[in-house]
């Protein structure tokens, strides 16, 4: 077998005739062993090596620092960034393995433009595959998303050989270019693993001899996978029937000591998915904690949170038991999370210990930490890792094709959907999406979650852009052809769409909190008062719906401003359970404003970003109106008589668009409000 270095790439056929030859070389390697050869001068005994573990995970089909809802470069992530790190650190470490942790051929316009919009064929390989052939991956596993278009694409995209009901595992394609490795999501069919387990790479370390100089010794390398289980909820309709999940840690116990035993010197485990403190469960979404207990694994990287580790932040985001951010471990095992989309690159580095047989590994020696794309200099300014040349030429084709995709109408509007007059009561750009997410929870719940479908589905959204940045700082769709692009403008965020049920306490006090938005108004006050307050617009959460109405009474302290909240008509029962769809950064970090929205409310987590929910919406009922999208107004201001001027700022000159929302309350007081940001100043009325 010719010697190899480590970082360049095996064939999968290679893997596979290496496979089946590595039972005769285990053999040998432990009657080496027992054979009780230590003559350090012959077997080098006491040689040192760092093996540098480079993780990615979550890349989310971002090959360009580019967003193609926005059309517009972000060089704020990015593979062909990423892709400069991973040729920096190939430079310093002298062994690096290069892996990619999941989640990798969804998540951009040029992910769902190859897979289900023009779709690839057998013979052409999926872009984000083609851009990280350039570097050379030597393994990586499934995430929950590679699920997301269904078995026979994951099979061709694979290169073939999943042996699943409904797959044609023979089919030969050009596959991914490197070892997919899946130890936990088993084929009904053949009751063995969907995907090869591990796989055990042989290489060759550069190291340094007990005598100082440098010498070449081999190495076998496991690498073992894992996604999470949530995979047979998220993916019901393409996988029920067909697949089984295990635990990460009951398949670990399973194949580690198998990888052990055909003498792997280290495992490197690649779990998508991450950390939390609740007890150990089979379906455990994020099962890092107990995973990193398993004996004989060696490092592990971990994703699927979109999350760092380790994290040099003064509040880290895992503050857990057995996680120590200093020395980038998790219960002693060296690990990393390389946040999502290319933004940082997770490196371990592995001490490793030559006995004159096999590697050792110091975990004591070893240490990990993340490298970003983005940063600082020395003056402050934020600055970025230049991408790679090399990746951008290798899809220019696709990703031409996909913004011409994202151009493409997919509906209609009648009217301006603008955020412009939000604060003061125009649902026309909020009500879309709060329709979007109702109708997908809904569906979800009737379908997979039957305890939770008697329960009435509400939704609620906010005015993300709402002039924090200046007078263009504002969702503004115009009348006429709506493309996929808009839906950016819709909702800013790439968040997922979360279900939390609360009762109608609960609403009432999470619109309180929502109400945050606005100043205390002191109706005998002659002077000039500002109505909106620095409460951020992405934070005012409102339902736009006729079947909950309430008002805002500003001239109350915080707390105290919702009044007459009805539901159906009638006031809203305390007690009543409610499903409300809102995304995932509300509901699990939304304790200000009730205490369920710390994830604890959470009843579906779901694997769909709001925005991708909304593009669905409108495809399905593309013809958007104002009557029917934009005009549900479930709130007004409470009446009040002000003795001065009420006021806020908005984009410039808009008064047309509040008028157009049926908002008579409004005045346009000065066309420059003075702030320099390109605002107007408006009056609101609140008597009317
Ligand atoms: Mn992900
Ligand atoms: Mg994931």
């Amino acid at each position: 077998m010719p010697e190899r270095t480590l970082g360049f790439l095996m064939s999968p056929s290679r893997v596979s005739r290496r496979m089946a030859a590595l039972s005769v070389v285990a053999l040998a390697a432990s009657l080496a062993a027992c054979g009780g050869s230590s003559d350090g001068a012959n077997t080098n005994a006491g040689a040192t090596a760092t093996l540098a573990v480079l993780e990615t995970t979550d890349l989310h089909f971002n090959v360009r620092s580019y967003d193609y809802f926005k059309l517009a470069e972000d060089k704020s992530y990015g593979f062909e960034r990423t892709a400069t790190l991973v040729r920096a650190a190939r430079k310093e470490f002298a062994n690096t393995l290069l892996v990619d942790n999941g989640d990798t051929i969804q998540g951009t316009a040029l992910a769902d433009y190859e897979a289900t919009i023009n779709p690839i064929g057998c013979t052409q390989q999926l872009a984000m595959y083609k851009a990280m052939g350039a570097l050379g991956f030597d393994a990586g596993t499934l995430g929950n998303h590679e699920f997301n278009y269904g078995l026979p694409f994951l099979n061709q995209v694979l290169g073939g050989g999943l042996d699943v009901d409904g797959v044609d595992a023979s089919k030969k394609c050009v596959g991914a270019g490197f070892p997919m490795v899946l130890a936990n999501v088993t084929s009904n069919k053949t009751k063995k693993p969907l995907v090869q387990p591990y796989t055990l790479l042989e290489r060759t370390l550069t190291a340094k001899g007990a005598d100082g100089k440098e010498v070449k010794l081999p190495i076998k390398i496991g690498v073992i996978g894992f996604t999470t289980p949530g995979i047979m909820n998220w993916d019901k309709r393409y996988l029920e029937g067909k697949v089984t999940t295990q635990g990460a840690v009951e398949a670990a116990n399973k194949y580690v000591p198998e990888l052990r035993a055909k003498g792997a010197d280290v495992v490197v485990a690649l779990l998508h998915g991450g950390m939390d403190a609740s007890a150990y469960t089979p379906s455990m979404e994020n099962p890092g904690l107990y995973l990193s207990k398993v004996a004989g694994i060696d490092a592990m990287v971990m994703g699927h949170q979109h999350g760092v580790f380790p994290d040099t932040a003064a509040t880290p985001s895992f503050n857990l038991a057995g996680v120590d951010h200093k020395a980038g471990t998790v219960n002693g095992v060296p690990a990393v999370m390389a946040n999502s989309w290319g933004k940082s690159l997770g490196v371990v580095q592995l001490a490793l210990q030559w006995d004159g047989a096999k590697w050792v590994v110091n975990k004591a020696a070893s240490k990990s930490e993340l490298r970003n794309i983005q940063g600082k200099n020395a003056a402050g300014a934020t600055v970025f890792v230049d991408a790679d040349p090399a990746i951008a030429p290798l899809i220019e084709t696709q990703h031409q094709a996909a913004i011409q995709y994202v151009k493409t109408p997919i509906g209609q509007t009648d009217f301006r959907m603008s955020t412009l007059f939000a604060d003061v009561g125009d649902p026309g750009a909020i009500q879309i999406v709060n329709q979007a997410q109702q109708a997908y929870v809904a569906a979800y719940l009737k379908a997979s979650l039957p305890q939770y479908a008697q329960l009435p589905v509400l939704s609620v959204s906010a005015p993300f852009k709402s002039g924090f940045q200046g007078g263009a700082d504002y969702t503004d769709v115009a009348v006429g052809p709506l493309a996929i692009n808009n839906a950016a403008d819709l909702y800013l965020y790439p968040n997922t769409v979360y279900a939390v049920k609360v009762n109608g306490g609960d609403i009432k006090n999470w619109l309180e909190a929502s109400a945050k938005r606005f100043n205390q108004i002191d109706p005998a006050k002659t002077t000039e008062q500002q109505l909106i307050s620095t409460f951020p617009g992405y934070n005012f959460d409102m339902f736009t719906t006729a079947d909950v109405q309430y008002e805002i009474d500003v001239t109350q302290p915080v707390g105290s401003r919702i009044k007459k909240l009805t539901y159906l008509g009638k006031p809203i029962d305390a007690a009543q359970e409610f499903v409300i769809a809102t995304n995932n950064y509300r509901a699990t970090s939304g304790k200000s404003f009730i205490d369920k929205l710390d994830g604890s409310g959470t009843i579906w987590a779901s694997p769909d970003a709001n925005r991708d929910v909304v593009i669905e919406h409108i495809r399905k009922n593309p013809a958007v109106t104002r009557v029917a999208n934009g005009a549900a107004k479930s709130w007004r201001f409470a009446k009040v008589a002000v003795a001065g001027p009420v006021v806020f700022s908005s984009g410039a000159n808009a008064l047309p668009v509040a008028q157009a929302a049926g908002l008579t309350h409004i005045s346009l007081l000065a066309a420059d409000d003075g702030s320099g940001k390109g605002t107007s100043k408006y009056g609101v009325d609140l008597s009317k």
